[in-house]
């Protein structure tokens, strides 16, 4: 069994060129050897001419309004300047975090890595990038393939098959559909007592290749922004969840039959935009009914924050209302059940409320623990 914590990794983007424009000033700075992200109040900051932040020096000014947290990994994706600070690109990224996943998968293990932060703090870049800077699911998927190639025997195989989807104002709707209706058709929730809960009717495509899975992201994320529209909406309210199923299949060479079978589930989540959730308390320490914008990313908040509580001791698990909300529902197991989960919390450089938010709601993410076991079947 592997017990651990969920994994908490920062990162925090580079200025947009509104921000540049607008002459905003850098409110963060970070100790990457230590993992610790700082925060800072604009008027803390008397920086020198030369316009850089500088993680050395910034800790010696005023210390009023300086909030300091501590992860397990605070990336710089700000600049290539900053001293004393390694630029986390994403292909570093990758090395932090998805090789070590992608491992577990082979490995048996359930996987999920969320990524949390307001509308614009680097959620899409560091899920899926772009095409000259692939994030996190088009490398996994890339090295899934390559991995599987080398891995393939007479006697040991693989299967992949994969599905996208997104929930929008608590509905479940497919991504990968060729065509989105309009209004698009919501797809509906149900729990097996075996596989716990899933989507009824969601496409499931097998691949072979990675080229196959590129054709399918690049249809899921061109559907969730055509449902967007559909629907009035902006997609930046939606989250995306995308799913890789791995199967391994080992047989025996002299009787010529499966004997073992592991199965693990990938998954990624791009979760909606944390900015008007937080208004309504989505720490978890106030929902206020009624003013309920985001239900999933409400409740999140709330599990997150029972999840916690109960790992510091204070609060049995049964408690937990991951049925209140489609996300929390369907990410059940990836909360605090069977699942390594990590969640990387993205970040602007330059909002002090908004990255603060972010901030305290990742450290209360640190504490859950999740049990995952490796999903293996003997067949005799
Ligand atoms: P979100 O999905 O959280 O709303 P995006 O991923 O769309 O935010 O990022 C907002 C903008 O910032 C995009 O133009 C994106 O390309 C850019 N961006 C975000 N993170 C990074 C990064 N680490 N490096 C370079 N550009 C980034
Ligand atoms: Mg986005």
């Amino acid at each position: 069994v592997g017990q651990g914590n969920v994994r908490v990794l920062v990162r925090a983007r580079p200025f947009l060129q509104r921000e540049i424009d607008a002459e905003c000033k850098c409110l963060l700075s970070m100790d990457q050897s230590l993992g610790t992200t700082t925060l800072y109040r604009t008027d803390d900051i008397d920086r020198s001419d030369d316009g850089l932040s500088d993680s050395g020096t910034l800790l010696s000014r005023r210390a009023r309004d300086v909030k300091e947290f501590a992860f397990d990994e605070s990336m710089w994706s700000v600049d290539r300047m900053t001293k004393n600070t390694q630029f986390v690109d994403q292909d570093l990224l990758y090395d932090k975090v998805g090789r070590e996943f992608l491992d577990h998968s082979f490995e048996g293990y359930h996987t999920c890595i969320l990524a949390y932060g307001q509308t614009g703090a680097g959620k899409s870049y560091t899920m899926n990038g772009t095409d000259e800077e692939p994030g996190l699911i088009p490398r996994t998927c890339y090295d899934l393939f390559r991995r599987i190639e080398k891995m393939t025997t007479a006697t040991m195989t693989f299967t992949v098959k994969i599905s996208y989807f997104e929930i929008y104002n608590e509905h479940v709707y497919d991504l990968l559909l060729p065509v989105i209706t309009d209004p698009p058709t919501p797809l509906k929730v149900r729990e097996s007592p075996v596989d716990g809960p899933y989507v009824k009717d969601l496409t499931t495509h097998s691949v072979r290749s990675y080229a196959e899975v590129e054709k399918y992201l690049k249809l899921g994320n061109k559907q969730r922004a055509t449902a967007a529209t559909n629907m009035n909406a902006t997609s930046s309210r939606s989250h995306a969840v995308f799913t890789i199923a791995l199967k391994k299949i080992e047989s025996d060479p002299i009787m010529d039959e499966t004997t073992e079978e592991t199965n693990s589930r990938i998954r990624f989540v791009d979760l909606a935009g944390s900015e008007r959730a937080n208004s309504t308390g989505a720490t978890g320490t106030r929902l206020r009914e009624g003013a309920n914008i985001n239900k999933s990313l409400t409740t999140l908040g709330r599990v997150i924050s029972i999840l916690a509580e109960s790992t510091l001791g204070s609060k049995k698990r049964d408690v937990v209302p991951y049925r209140d909300s489609t996300l929390t529902w369907l990410l059940k197991d990836n909360l605090g059940g069977n699942s390594k989960t990590a969640m990387i919390a993205c970040i602007s450089p330059c909002d002090y409320e908004e990255t603060l938010s972010t901030l305290r709601y990742a450290s209360q993410a640190k504490h859950i623990r999740t049990r995952a076991v490796v999903n293996q079947d003997f067949i005799s």
